[in-house]
């Protein structure tokens, strides 16, 4: 099974994702603690405009 990643648009799988969460309702996973923390600052962005795709970021 896979998933994607809200703020980075990547295929995760579900069963070796390290890094999820849970919002209203939902779980969501992500491909990095990055990504993560990300979606957690502002779900609501992440949901309504889409992956943005990876920035380039350092950490
Ligand atoms: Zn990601």
């Amino acid at each position: 099974m896979k998933a994607v990643d809200p703020v980075c648009g990547m295929s995760v799988d579900i069963e070796k994702a390290k890094y999820k969460t849970v919002y209203k309702g939902r779980v969501y996973y992500f491909c990095s603690r990055w990504c993560l923390e990300e979606f957690e600052k502002n779900p609501e962005f992440y949901l309504t405009s889409g992956p943005r795709g990876m920035p380039s970021h350092s950490g």
